[in-house]
């Protein structure tokens, strides 16, 4: 049953956001028996507003407040981006959590080893994907061949390369009260069966009957609240009715994507901490990445049908490695990704119309397209700053995300991905090969980073901040380098390792 905290409770630990990060974070907490307030800017979806339509789902779930700069993909609801996100979980490699030790210095590359080492993180990406139930992992199978699937296999083989399915975070079997994937192909629209692992539809659910967990969606986080010493004792938010409210709180742990998160703490800016919460760096909001993609499509003689089944059902992972005899650091993954004809349609060819558009329109059955997945360096100028020019409905300066131009190092990494990628799609005698449009950056991450150091970075590898201990970031801001990896399994795997963190902390008096 639901908890309801009063909102002058000291003793809460206030979760602002419920995505990946926020949704694990609480319900580990309260499994552990501790009181969590969910803050979530969004609305609580049921069942029955999930429906198979791309459109009418973007509308519902995707974060569409004001922004300026480079346009960006995240959703604002109850589960957070979890609920648009296609499933891919993959594990970082060792040299991928320390690019500085591993690439050297780089000029206009601002990289820093993670204060965590893979041996660190393998018991929790362990748990990660049994909670996630990531197929080819864990002892969990793979979920059947797709269309898609077989067709890039073929071309790939033929090239001498190797694609694999999965791995996913979608039920190949029943488990967990959901059942296995019904391969209808709306993943990014919510998936109707549950079968793709969400906040909304596990985590969130489990928190609740606890007993411990107060959701409170419609509540956007408008600042966090500290003494005169500097410690944090509460969250200012709107609540669903547009009152003001303010929540006390023995511990603030902010998730709201890598955008909104380093936004609450510039927006939080105080006599005290006048360039922003828990930002003596100078690091808050900086080193924003967003992998190094493009998205490629090529139509067959054949039909492929690559709408039926899931998404993003397989990866080619043997160029995600550091070989810098390519000629840039870090690596990429090729990953299947098709989505609906309504979102083909929209940006098929980018700047394109007409009869172009059509032709390629009438061959979407035709079509298969693979995405690339490469490591982005951080730069410190790709950074998200406070817009004081446009005001939100909550009359708060909106984010703006500077329009960084790629690193020279993510431009060579994705020529040879098409290199790559067109030799594979040639070998298996693809008859077009088109370039589409980018989506808006869906992988958001650093911002808020880890380091060792505090002078480096604003949080420890615990996700504490440098400056204030009872202040914790959870979510994909946190990263101190890209990888290659999709970054949701180690975001969930990071949020359980905090909650043990936060846990130990407080039994020990410590916060
Ligand atoms: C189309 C698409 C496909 C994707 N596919 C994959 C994939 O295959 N594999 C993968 O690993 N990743 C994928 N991702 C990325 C993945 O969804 C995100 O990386 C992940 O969900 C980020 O987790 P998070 O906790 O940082 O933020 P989110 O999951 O976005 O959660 C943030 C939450 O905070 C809330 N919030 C923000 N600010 C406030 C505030 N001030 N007050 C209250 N609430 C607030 C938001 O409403 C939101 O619910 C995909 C994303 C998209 C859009
Ligand atoms: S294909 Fe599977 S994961 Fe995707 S929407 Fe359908 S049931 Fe959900």
């Amino acid at each position: 049953m639901a908890a309801k905290y009063e909102l002058n409770d000291e003793s809460v630990i206030v979760v602002v956001g419920s995505g990946a990060g926020g949704g694990t974070l609480a319900n580990e907490l309260c499994q552990k028996g501790h009181k969590v307030v969910c803050l979530e800017a969004g609305n609580h979806l049921t069942w029955q507003d999930i429906v198979n339509d791309e459109f009418e789902m973007y509308g519902k779930l995707t974060w569409q407040d004001p922004r300026t700069g480079q346009p960006i993909w995240i959703v604002k609801a109850v589960g957070g981006s979890t609920l648009h996100w296609a499933g891919l979980s993959i594990r970082f490699k060792e040299y991928e959590l320390k690019t500085r030790t591993t690439y050297g210095s780089v000029a206009g590359a601002n990289l820093l080893d993670w204060p965590i080492s893979l041996k660190e993180l393998e018991p929790y990406y362990d748990k990660a994907e049994t909670k996630m139930g990531v197929t080819g992992t864990q002892g969990f199978p793979r979920q059947p061949e797709t269309n898609a699937f077989k067709v890039v296999q073929y071309c790939a083989r033929k090239a001498g390369y190797s694609f694999e399915m999965g791995p996913s975070a979608i039920n190949s079997v029943a488990r967990d009260g959901r059942p296995a994937c019904q391969m209808i192909g709306f993943c990014t629209s919510g998936c109707k069966s549950g079968a793709k692992w969400s906040t909304l539809y596990t985590e969130i659910p489990k928190a609740d009957a606890t007993g411990k967990f107060e959701l409170r969606p419609n509540s956007m986080a408008l600042q966090i609240q500290h003494d005169r010493q500097g410690k944090v004792t509460g969250v200012l938010y709107v609540d669903k009715s547009g009152t003001q409210q303010v929540q006390k709180a023995r511990i603030v742990c902010v998730a709201g994507n890598s955008i909104e998160s380093p936004r609450l703490l510039l927006n939080s800016a105080s006599s005290l901490f006048k360039d922003g919460m828990a930002n003596s760096s100078g690091q808050v909001g900086r080193n924003y990445m967003r992998h190094a993609t493009q998205h490629v499509y090529a139509t067959f003689e054949q039909p492929v049908n690559a709408h039926r089944g899931i998404h993003a059902p397989g990866i080619m992972r043997s160029e995600a490695r550091h070989d810098p005899s390519r000629g840039f650091g870090g690596g990429y993954h090729l990953e299947i990704f098709d989505v609906g004809l309504p979102f083909t349609a929209l940006s098929v060819v980018p700047g394109a119309w007409g009869r172009k558009v059509s032709s390629l329109i009438e061959q979407y059955d035709h079509m298969v397209a693979v995405w690339t997945c490469g490591e982005d360096l951080p730069q410190a100028e790709a950074r998200v700053t406070l817009d004081n020019s446009i005001k939100d409905q909550y009359g708060l300066p909106v984010p703006n995300i500077a329009p960084v131009t790629d690193h020279p190092n993510d431009v060579e990494l994705l020529k040879h991905a098409r290199k790559t990628l067109e030799t594979i799609y040639r070998a298996g005698k693809a008859k077009d090969i088109v370039w589409r449009a980018p989506f808006p950056n869906s992988h958001n991450m650093g911002t808020l980073r880890m380091s060792a150091r505090p002078g480096d970075g604003v949080c420890n590898a615990w996700g504490q901040t440098h400056d204030i201990k009872n202040l914790f970031i959870s979510d994909g801001s946190q990263f101190t380098s890209s990888g290659a990896c999709n970054p949701t399994l180690t975001i969930v795997a990071l949020a359980i390792r905090q909650a043990d963190y936060v846990h130990e902390q407080m039994g020990a008096g410590a916060i």
